[in-house]
């Protein structure tokens, strides 16, 4: 089970995030709240990244 999360940029973008490894950068907090909650949906065993900095 995924529990992914967001965090808002300094400059208003976003980056969704999971305890997985899985996380990517979106132009705004709402695409990341978006992306992070599809990915929670998500049962295939998403590609792992390395994590974001
Ligand atoms: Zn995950």
């Amino acid at each position: 089970m995924c529990y992914a999360d967001t965090d808002t940029n300094d400059d208003g973008t976003a980056t969704a995030f999971c305890y997985c490894g899985w996380c990517d950068h979106y132009a705004t907090p709402d695409e990341a709240d978006a992306a992070a909650a599809a990915h929670e949906r998500a049962n295939n065993t998403p590609e792992i990244v390395p994590w974001c900095a």
